[in-house]
């Protein structure tokens, strides 16, 4: 089993946990290093350091930055980032603003449809209207029994070009991955096979992404199958991107994917950890800071 996760959502965005309580399910799931990757957002780090301290776990300041490039909602992984970088946090409030108009905006279409009450609804299981995504507003409907699952509650409202989208004037992919780089982080492509892109496409976006000064792309999710991992990982290669690997744990939102459970790097994969000097294999890199610590 991997012992270092690199994507997980808190309260602090879309998922169920409390950044406490999700650094300790982390203990008790044996990972020993966890990047905690909330949607825009670095407001649960400081509580999820403190959860961490003197368990063991290392816990790697991280955030999930949602991002524009052509059509495409592409989202960038920050890691090791200075969640008091005034750069970053200029970022941060500028998506925040955005989500928190989105909000208003995707909540009309769907009172306009006669679903009464979408905006209370979602906010009052969002942390905040800055936090508010299309999970909070996809679990009211389901809620409410305006849908009878979360995915058609994408489906029939809020994906792409559904009724109640609303396109989000999200930052450039050149923005955030100059946000991440003045923070002192490195930034990662997440989930490159879940975009909705041909495999010409998806090379675009990563050699777009590397000539903007990106550092690593995903390789191991939870939610690939063997070959897309073993494509990704030549991706990487030929690329030169780090490989990245993370759950992308949200918890109750998505409970068919386990903290710490997704699978290993393919062969030949650079991991990402290397750019912070961690040795190259998880769990030399593990034992390797248990001895030093
Ligand atoms: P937002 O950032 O507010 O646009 O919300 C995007 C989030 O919605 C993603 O991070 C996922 O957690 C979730 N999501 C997107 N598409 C789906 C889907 N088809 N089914 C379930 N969850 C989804
Ligand atoms: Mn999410
Ligand atoms: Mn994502
Ligand atoms: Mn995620």
């Amino acid at each position: 089993m991997p012992l270092i996760d690199l994507h997980s959502h808190s309260q602090c965005s879309d998922g169920s946990l409390s950044p406490a309580d999700l650094v300790a399910l982390a203990v008790r799931a044996g990972v020993k290093a966890l990047a905690l990757t909330d949607h825009d957002s670095v407001d649960g780090i400081r509580e999820a350091r403190l959860a961490a301290n003197g368990t063991g776990l290392t816990l790697i300041a991280g955030v999930e930055l949602s991002a524009v490039w052509g059509v495409h909602n592409i989202h960038v992984v920050g890691l090791q980032v200075d969640i008091e970088h005034p750069v970053l946090k200029a970022g941060l409030a500028q998506q925040a603003g955005a989500r928190a108009e989105r909000g208003k905006l995707m909540a009309a279409k769907l009172e306009a449809l006669g679903m009464k009450g979408a905006y209370e609804g979602a906010l009052a299981l969002a942390s905040s209207p800055d936090a508010l995504s299309r999970t909070h507003m996809a679990q009211w409907l389901f809620d409410a029994g305006h849908v009878s699952t979360i995915q058609q509650a994408f489906d029939k409202y809020l994906g792409p070009r559904k009724p109640a989208a609303v396109p989000m004037p999200w930052a450039s992919l050149a923005d955030v991955v100059s946000w991440i780089k003045a923070a002192g982080g490195v930034s990662v492509v997440a989930h490159p096979g879940r975009y909705d892109m041909s495999r010409t496409k998806m090379r675009q976006l990563l050699q777009d992404f590397k000539a903007l000064g990106g550092d690593g792309m995903e390789v191991a999710t939870a939610t690939e199958k063997p070959d897309m991992v073993a494509y990704l990982g030549k991706l990487s290669q030929q690329f030169e991107l780090l490989a990245s690997q993370g759950s992308d744990y949200h918890g109750k939102p998505a409970p068919w994917i386990a903290l710490g459970r997704f699978p290993s790097l393919p062969a030949g994969c650079i991991p990402i950890w290397t750019a912070w000097g961690w040795p190259a294999t998880d769990a030399e890199s593990v034992l390797s800071r248990e001895l030093t610590a």
